[in-house]
């Protein structure tokens, strides 16, 4: 085997949306980089078996879920509505590949050294994969997550599965269980359940979501129960019978079983760094194994850097982007910026919830004054039109200055409402401001507009 030593401005390691975004702005800026990835399709999780796929899942679902149940209200008729599982889990894999595809293009037209394989670490600006030795001035570490494995149930990619087997089960589970009442377990066990399954959500914590307000997840978890979801909130699994089909579960004192054929664990993510060599290039880990960081994503160890769900803050592709984004820009000598207060989060169920800043319930909790405008959908026009009258929205703004300080929407489409909010809350504006700004009519935008009149008691279409 012959051995070649190549020479980089940087290397990547991991092509995730952090990873994969870093080297295509450090090649805008001009630099030489090397992106690597153990996965020959690029774009990491997120596109491979994450956020992509399991999207593809969600419109499919609920466009079988609207033809079964909901067309004939709108004058729509059906005759033998069924399930070609296979061709709809094609249709998700189509578009992984188009997806990966275009990152892999956009690549090659950047002129990146792209090359698969598991990267490690032989020295502090050394990377080996296989045989190949890459040496560079700077390193980022975008190393991504896996998820969490529960010591007693262990995955079998059959039985007990976790979203990298969830976005693809070969049939419908008669009954699904889902541990984990977060974004995976609740976007997943909307698919299967759209698709037929019997799926209970088994929750640790006294609520699902449990990032949102109370009143929000109150809400929440009253539409997807009336979707068929059955939640079990303060619920501590204890183990999986296989031959009975039944996961069991404690609450207090009270022995609960929950029928189960297929048991997802969907329990949260770690982040990755296994076979990476960290000990070799002496890179330090926090407290909770994330690779530790400074303000700048720089490590303990000078030229390397890390960026992602392999390090602290939310498990999101758009915080590993702006944070791939920043790292190249200090790299190349320029001010790269993360406002990492503003990242919002949004859980794609139907309808979806949103949130960005700070929620009621944490203002009150820290003791910020608030004023809160709440709007519901069911006043809003297009809401009414189109079916989509679950949820509200609620803007919290400061009691004193009026400054917009979060807010978060359980509705229809809920995850593209926010962003006017966070581009609002990016640049200091108040909730007058946003009440104040022209929304188009009839959208339901509008009742962003009026949760933001809502704020100082104006909201022109509720009392
Ligand atoms: P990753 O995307 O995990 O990429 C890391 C890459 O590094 C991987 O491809 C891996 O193969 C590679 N790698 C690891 N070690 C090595 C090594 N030693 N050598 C070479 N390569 C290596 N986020 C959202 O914002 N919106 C969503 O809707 C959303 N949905 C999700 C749905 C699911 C089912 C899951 C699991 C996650 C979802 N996420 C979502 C989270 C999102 O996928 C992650 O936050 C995001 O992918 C993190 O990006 P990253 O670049 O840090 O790492
Ligand atoms: P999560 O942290 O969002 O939710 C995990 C849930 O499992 C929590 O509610 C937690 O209380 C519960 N839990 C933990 N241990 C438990 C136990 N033993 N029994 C019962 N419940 C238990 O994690 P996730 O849903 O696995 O997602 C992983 C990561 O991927 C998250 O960081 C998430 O942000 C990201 N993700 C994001 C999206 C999105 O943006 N729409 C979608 C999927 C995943």
């Amino acid at each position: 085997m012959s051995s070649s030593t190549q020479s980089f401005d940087l290397i990547v390691i991991g092509a995730g949306p952090g990873g994969y975004v870093c080297a295509f702005r450090a090649a805008q800026l001009g630099l030489k980089v090397a992106l690597i990835d153990k996965r020959a399709a690029l774009g990491g999780t997120c596109l491979n078996v994450g956020c992509i796929p399991s999207k593809a899942l969600l419109h499919s679902s609920e466009h079988y879920a609207f033809a079964k149940s909901h067309a004939a209200a709108h004058g729509i008729k059906f005759d033998g509505v069924s399930l070609d599982l296979s061709a709809l889990l094609k249709k998700k894999d189509d578009v992984v590949t188009k997806l990966t595809g275009g990152v892999a293009a956009l690549a090659k037209a950047r002129k990146i050294t792209v090359l698969t394989g598991a990267a490690k670490f032989t020295a502090a600006d050394t990377v080996a994969i296989g045989d190949q030795i890459l040496t560079a001035k700077n390193i980022v570490i975008a190393t991504g997550s896996a998820p969490v494995e529960l010591p007693f149930l262990k995955f079998d990619g059959a039985t007990i599965v976790s979203s990298d087997h969830a976005i693809n089960l070969p049939t419908v589970p008669k009954r699904l269980a889902v541990i984990g009442g977060g974004a995976i377990g609740l976007e997943l066990g909307s698919v299967w359940a759209r698709l037929g399954a019997e799926v209970t959500v088994v929750e640790f914590l006294p609520k699902i979501a449990a990032a949102y307000d109370d009143d929000i997840v109150r809400a929440f978890t009253r539409i997807l129960q009336k979707q068929g979801l059955k939640i079990e909130v303060g619920a501590k699994v204890t183990g999986y019978d296989a031959h009975a089909g039944l996961l069991h579960a404690e609450r207090g004192a009270e022995k609960l079983a929950f029928p189960a054929d297929v048991v997802l664990v969907a329990v949260g993510r770690r982040p990755y760094t296994d076979g990476l060599g960290l000990e070799i290039a002496g890179v330090a880990l926090d407290e909770k194994k994330r690779i530790a960081v400074d303000a700048h994503l720089r490590t303990n160890v000078p030229g390397i850097w890390a960026i992602g769900d392999v390090v602290a803050g939310p498990m999101l592709a758009h915080k590993a982007e702006e944070d791939g984004v920043a790292v190249a820009e200090w790299i190349a000598g320029q001010h790269g910026h993360v406002n990492w207060d503003l990242v919002p989060a949004i859980v794609y169920t139907d309808p979806e919830v949103a949130s960005v800043g700070l929620g009621e319930d944490a203002a009150k909790a820290r003791g910020v004054a608030v004023n809160v405008g709440k709007f519901n959908f069911a006043a809003n026009g297009r809401a009414i039109a189109a079916d989509a009258t679950d949820g509200f929205v609620k803007i919290i703004a400061d009691a004193q200055t009026d400054k917009i300080l979060g807010a978060q929407i359980l509705g229809h489409n809920a995850g593209e409402l926010i962003s006017e909010i966070v581009t609002h809350m990016e640049y200091g504006g108040s909730a007058e401001d946003l009440a104040r700004t022209i929304h188009a009519h009839p959208t339901m935008s509008e009742a962003v507009k009026e949760a933001a009149l809502a704020v100082s008691k104006s909201a022109l279409h509720a009392i």
